[in-house]
């Protein structure tokens, strides 16, 4: 259907208006609630503005505010500019005068520490700010390890408003909550979607609303057994990020599901609380969370079998991961792939029907995939052949944004060139091999790290591995493992080598390993390669 962003909240009311709309704290809004805190927020944009096409950040953490500014902030035809909460001031000048942001929302502990006392040298005029409830207060706590993600709450002072500067809640509930007119098209922009930042600096990702209201369709009608107005989607992945944003938020308000928000999903006793308090059924996640929830002390006894379909994406899932939580919750966990690129969802493995762990499904509706030589496009690989895979459909992006000069490689011949390396089965199924990027050559011989952490993360002692290729002077590069044990097990290198002696080809074997407290990590929690190779070449300096 072809319904823009700023569609979704008025289709919702229509079609479950008294059904809850979204839970945090002790707080629920129906439907038809959210829709009028949604109108007065556009209103309130228009008041200070906000016009279409004008660009707005919002970075705050996944409280109510963010889903009623976002869709506010579409409402009012502005184009949104998400904005990961954790970065430094750096990185927010980076991509806010990137983007050409004018408008930003901004959480209170932000505003105090990092925009209020640099003002000067950002690009927004006017901020609005929210205030984040006491015990929720984290600036530290979501790059913090799991077992530290709670630390003591800092207090912040009232924000002090004028001279541009408002505060979330009166500024909303004083404006109307008129219907706003409004003509932005499906194939304008809707948000400047910026990638996960592993490999390097994130660039925007340019998505219409024709993107996004696709793709939030498309993971809609994969899942035909959805009771629409009836479940629980747990939104613990940040909603900066395109995977909570579409599989979460948007697909929860196409679908008349209930939102249970999470703002630190590195808070285990907080997540497992609300999974078993609000009776999830949908719970869209990442590996090392699944592996988190999994060595939760005590996570037997809890019952979370309420929980039906989870989904796991951005990184690859070790088999033995997958196989626990589910256990644990009587859940199925459907591996699928996405890229900020991408809106993100594009290949999903059947829920009901056959479902291959290890891979990551079939092309969703409307989505052609095609394997080709990783050196020459133009070569299209056949059944079995590694790779890159190249994708095609209405969730792929229109560019990113201000890369000219990169668009015509990316989507060279209208194919989204997704820089994985990947295989297609007979039955059609996806396999993803790596990221060209994180590829180890020893000696020409090609080593795929995600492999070699696989079966390192099968040792029953092992809790996360991450495997790069240091240089090498004979070979070119070769194998290093990072390894983080489980609490109170032991293990030498050169047991962990036997282990993977009797697991792996010869050339694929770590040479060289490392114990670690906790691997690097984003701020989705992905695994980060590019900074365990920096601290290598720093050490070798
Ligand atoms: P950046 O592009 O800024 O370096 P990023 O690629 O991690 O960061 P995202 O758009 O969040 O940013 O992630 C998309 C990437 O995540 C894909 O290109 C792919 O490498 C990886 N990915 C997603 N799902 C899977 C999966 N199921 N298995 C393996 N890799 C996956
Ligand atoms: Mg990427």
């Amino acid at each position: 259907e072809e319904v823009p962003l700023h569609g979704f909240m008025p289709r919702a009311v229509d079609l479950f208006g008294d059904r809850p709309a979204l839970v945090f704290l002790n707080a629920t809004f129906t439907y038809a609630e959210l829709f009028d805190k949604v109108k007065r927020c556009a209103n309130a944009l228009r008041s200070l503005g906000v016009k279409e096409g004008s660009r707005v950040a919002i970075q705050l953490p996944n409280i109510p505010q963010t889903v009623i500014a976002f869709h506010g902030a579409a409402m009012a035809g502005a184009e949104v500019v998400m904005t990961n909460p954790l970065y430094t001031l750096r990185e927010i000048e980076h991509q806010w005068s990137d983007a050409e942001c004018d408008f930003a929302f901004v959480a209170d502990f932000i505003w105090e520490e990092t925009i209020e006392p640099n003002r000067s040298k950002l690009r927004p005029k006017t901020y609005i700010v929210a205030h984040i409830p006491d015990y929720l207060r984290f600036p530290l706590n979501l790059l913090a390890p799991f077992k530290l993600a709670r630390q003591s709450p800092k207090r912040y002072a009232k924000v002090k408003t004028g001279d541009g500067v408002h505060e979330f809640k009166p500024l909303v509930e004083g404006a109307s909550n008129a219907p706003i007119s409004m003509d932005r098209g499906m194939d304008e922009i809707a948000v400047l979607q910026y990638t996960g930042g592993t490999t390097g600096l994130s660039k925007g990702a340019v998505l219409s609303h024709r993107n996004l209201s696709c793709n939030a369709q498309q993971i809609h009608a994969w899942f035909p057994d959805v009771d629409p107005g009836h479940e629980v989607n747990l939104i613990c992945l940040p909603l900066f990020h395109v995977f909570g944003l579409s599989v979460g938020m948007n697909w929860s308000i196409w679908a008349g599901s209930k939102m249970v928000l999470v703002p630190n999903p590195r808070d285990i006793p907080a997540l497992v609380k609300a999974i078993t308090k609000h009776k999830v059924t949908l719970f869209p996640g990442v590996p090392a969370l699944f592996n988190a929830i999994n060595h939760f002390p005590g996570v037997e006894s809890l019952d979370m079998t309420s929980v039906k379909s989870c989904f796991s994406g951005s990184a690859p899932i070790p088999r033995d991961v997958q196989e626990k939580f589910e256990k644990l919750t009587k859940s199925t966990i459907i591996e699928g792939f996405g890229m900020s690129e991408t809106s993100p969802v594009t290949h999903v493995n059947p829920l009901k029907g056959l479902r291959k762990i290890g891979m990551v499904g079939v092309p969703m509706s409307n989505t052609l995939a095609k394997i080709v030589d990783a050196e020459d496009d133009t070569k299209e690989l056949g059944v079995g052949e590694e790779g890159e895979l190249l994708v095609q459909g209405p969730q792929v992006m229109r560019g990113y944004w201000k890369c000219d000069d990169i668009n015509a490689e990316v989507l060279k011949g209208g194919w989204m060139h997704t820089g994985d390396l990947a295989s297609m089965d007979e039955d059609g199924f996806f396999k993803i091999v790596g990221r060209k990027k994180d590829m180890i050559n020893c000696s020409g011989l090609k080593v795929f790290p995600d492999e070699v952490d696989d079966v390192l993360m099968a040792h029953p002692a092992i809790l996360e591995a991450a495997t790069i290729g240091v240089p090498d002077e004979s070979r070119g590069e070769t194998v290093k493992s990072f390894i983080v044990l489980k609490e109170g097990q032991t293990l030498t290198p050169e047991e962990i080598e036997k282990y993977a002696r009797e697991n792996l080809a010869a050339y694929k074997i770590p040479r060289q390993i490392e114990f670690l407290e906790e691997l690097p990590k984003s701020s989705v929690m992905k695994i980060l390669r590019r900074e365990l190779r920096d601290r290598e070449i720093a050490k070798n300096a």
